[in-house]
This record gives structure tokens, sequence and C-alpha cells, in this order.
């Protein structure tokens, strides 16, 4: 029998087209991996665009999933998503439609050239942390993370949910 990772959480965000739509795709996919297997999934943010401020705000979710993948095979996986979304991207000539990225794999520290877990940035973020911090629920080695992350107060920046829509698995 295949080992079933802990929990892993992933922040999914979009900032270009129909946010929503690109959402739910990069969901689609990632349940369409039967290695894959989505456990819950946020409600829709929107968010301040971090760092360049000149770009339109960010629609921002959280979803947690178990999977038999490893981490580097995981994050491959959300990489055909990205290009998947790449593919959209080309059709409009606009910046990338979609991101997705590893914050936490229940405890584990990873620390590779091309996955390092807690994400290194992300952690420290509103639109990352927030959404996470919703459906964390009795994770206590991901709370644990996400609270003492959130008392750091470091970052200002607004988020809002979207009310009226949800991603459904
Ligand atoms: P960012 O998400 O920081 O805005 P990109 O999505 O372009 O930037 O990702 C750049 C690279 O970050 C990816 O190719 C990936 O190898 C690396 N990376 C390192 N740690 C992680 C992680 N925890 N989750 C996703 N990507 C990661
Ligand atoms: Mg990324």
């Amino acid at each position: 029998m295949k080992i079933v990772s802990e929990r892993v959480y992933l922040s999914i965000g979009s900032n270009i087209g129909d946010r929503f739509a690109n959402l739910t795709q990069a969901v689609k996919l990632l349940q369409a991996d039967s290695s894959v297997q989505i456990e819950a999934i946020s409600s829709v943010y929107e968010t301040q665009p971090w760092g360049n401020l000149n770009q339109a705000n960010f629609y921002n979710i959280a979803v947690s999933v178990t999977t038999t993948l490893a981490p580097q095979e995981l994050l491959a996986v959300l990489h055909e998503i990205e290009q998947a979304g790449h593919r959209q991207r080309l059709q409009h000539w606009g910046p990338r439609t979609i991101d997705l990225d590893i914050v936490y794999w229940g405890d584990r520290k990873i620390n590779t050239p091309d996955l390092i877990v807690p994400h290194p940035r992300a952690h420290e973020r509103n639109f990352v942390l927030l959404p996470v911090q919703e459906i964390a629920g009795t994770d206590s080695k991901v709370k644990k993370q996400v609270d003492a992350a959130l008392a750091e107060k470091a970052d200002t920046s607004w988020i809002n949910k979207v009310e009226g829509v949800s991603i459904k698995p």
C-alpha cells in the first residue's frame, strides 16, 4: 500500500482574466490527479497584490490535500497545472494567470534547490496565511505554524472574503 502524506497545504492565486475560473480550473486539474486527494478548500479571498502594487488584485484560496506523491512529484504536478494556465495566458497575451505553491507539508522542513517548505515568502503573507488558517481546523501541526506566523503581523495588506462564491471539491 502506498503511504499517504500528512496534510499538505497549497496556496493558489490568480490576478489575470477570469480569476474565479482560473482557480476553479486549477482545483479541477488537481482533483483529476488520482494521486492527490483534496481534503478542504478555503473561501475565495480578494487580496492586495504583494510587492508590485501596480497590478490587479488577486483572488486567492488555500487547498489542503493528502497525496501518495513525494514532494518533488507534487511540485511537478503543480507546475503542469500552471502550464495549463500559461496556455490560456498565451492566448490573452497577459502575465501569468495562475500560481500554485506548497505552503506547508505537515510540519516537515524541505530545503532543496527547487522546493523549500514551509514556503519561504508565502508563509509571511496574509493572503496565504489567512486562507490556510481557515481550513487548518484541528490540524495542530499546521495550525501552530500559521498562528505563530500571523502573530508576527509581518504583513499589513488587506484581504477580503468574496461573498457569494465558493469552489467545491
Ligand atoms: P513565486 O511563486 O515565488 O511568485 P514562481 O511561481 O515563479 O514564483 O516559482 C518559482 C520557483 O519557486 C518554482 O519553479 C519552484 O521550483 C520554486 N519553489 C520553491 N519552493 C516552492 C514551494 N514551496 N512551492 C512552490 N514552488 C516553490
Ligand atoms: Mg509559485
